[in-house]
């Protein structure tokens, strides 16, 4: 609750990264006051970061730095992982799969520390292949995992870290939880570099589209392929009730707003009152035809689901990532 002081050690392993630096904001606004903040990359690329925080830099795919930061802690989130948007994890399957130590050793070095409930955020990537074929996809109920045919590479290693959160559980009693995160978008994320995904890489060809006064963008695909997209703050509230609920099986977390990707456009130019030309570029990397998330389960379990409109989550996203390519260099991420 927020105003409320909470002592015990919360643990977040991917903090310098979009999804794990705002949940370390909001745990901090709702009172926690021992946070320990955990990423590979140097803190000061981190999206955010706050100087009451124990911030520290450790690779998690080593098993004693897993020890290292998990000892004391009470409660972990681990959303560390060496991900992207489809154009990284078409082309970088290897990578995405060592990820499997990151979440091995993570889970060996709760049991060992006595933790008591373990996070896991898991992905939509999950779902079977044959599940996913139409624009006009039935959305994806948590079952629709099995029989397994997951993302090649990313969804793998995913799907395997599931169970292996389950086995944990059964077999030596550690508290887990299973987010399947939709497509997570907000501000103080990825928009450039090649591991974006597609509503901030809408957002920032837009903007440069706009920055350089030419009147086309580049789509990857053919712009008919559907998703939906969940706003951070759906995503924040349902980890947080997740983490605090009695659901142990893999769990939803994403908007059932379901979108083509020429829809997002839409919603982008029409944020940014502009009309683009679209230039469709049919081999570049796409995913599955259609997904979307289906909230029975969240319902039933939660008495909630996400809600936020791709709009107004759009409308921030747009904003924030607007300021960053229009700040100095040297400004960016230098704030909180
Ligand atoms: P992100 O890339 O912004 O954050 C992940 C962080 O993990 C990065 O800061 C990265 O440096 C860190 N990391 C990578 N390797 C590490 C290592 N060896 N040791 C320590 N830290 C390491 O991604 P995100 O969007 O914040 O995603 C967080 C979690 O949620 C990930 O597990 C991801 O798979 C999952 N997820 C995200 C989405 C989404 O749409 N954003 C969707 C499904 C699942």
């Amino acid at each position: 609750m927020a105003g409320h002081v909470h002592d015990d050690l919360i643990l977040i392993t991917g903090a310098g990264g979009f999804i794990g630096g705002h949940l370390v904001a909001d745990l901090r606004r709702r009172g926690h006051q021992k946070i320990r903040a955990v990423d590979v990359k140097p803190p000061d690329e981190w999206y955010q970061r706050f100087p009451d925080v124990d911030n520290r830099q450790d690779d998690l795919r080593d098993r004693e730095a897993c020890g290292r930061v998990t000892a004391g802690a009470r409660h972990v989130y681990n959303l560390a992982c060496d991900m992207g948007g489809m154009g990284f994890i078409e082309t970088h399957k290897a990578e995405c799969m060592i990820s499997v130590l990151i979440n091995t050793h993570m889970l060996m070095a709760a049991r060992d520390a006595g933790v008591e409930r373990y996070f896991y955020s898991s992905s939509a990537c999950v779902y079977a292949a044959g599940k996913q074929t139409r624009a006009d996809v039935a959305p994806l109920k948590e079952d629709d995992a099995y029989p397994a045919m997951p993302e090649d590479g990313y969804g793998w290693e995913k799907l395997f870290s599931e169970r292996m959160c389950r086995h944990f559980r059964e077999d030596y009693g550690l508290v887990t939880r299973i987010a399947r995160y939709h497509n997570v978008y907000g501000p103080h994320g990825t928009y450039d570099g090649g591991r974006e995904k597609a509503p901030a890489a809408i957002c920032r060809k837009v903007i440069a589209a706009q920055l350089a006064s030419t009147s086309e963008i580049e789509v990857w695909g053919d712009g008919e392929q559907s998703r939906s997209f969940t706003y951070i703050d759906d995503c924040l509230q349902g980890s947080r009730a997740l983490m605090a609920s009695d659901v142990s099986e893999p769990l939803n977390i994403g908007s059932d707003e379901l979108v083509t990707i020429n829809q997002l456009i839409d919603v982008v130019e029409e944020i940014a009152s502009v009309t683009l030309k679209r230039r469709y570029k049919l081999d570049a990397p796409k995913g599955v035809r259609g997904r979307c998330s289906d909230n029975t389960l969240i319902k039933e379990k939660l008495g909630w689901a996400p809600s936020i409109r791709l709009r107004d989550g759009m409308e921030h996203t747009y904003r924030w990532i607007y300021e960053q390519m229009t700040m100095p260099a040297e400004a960016r991420r230098a704030y909180a």
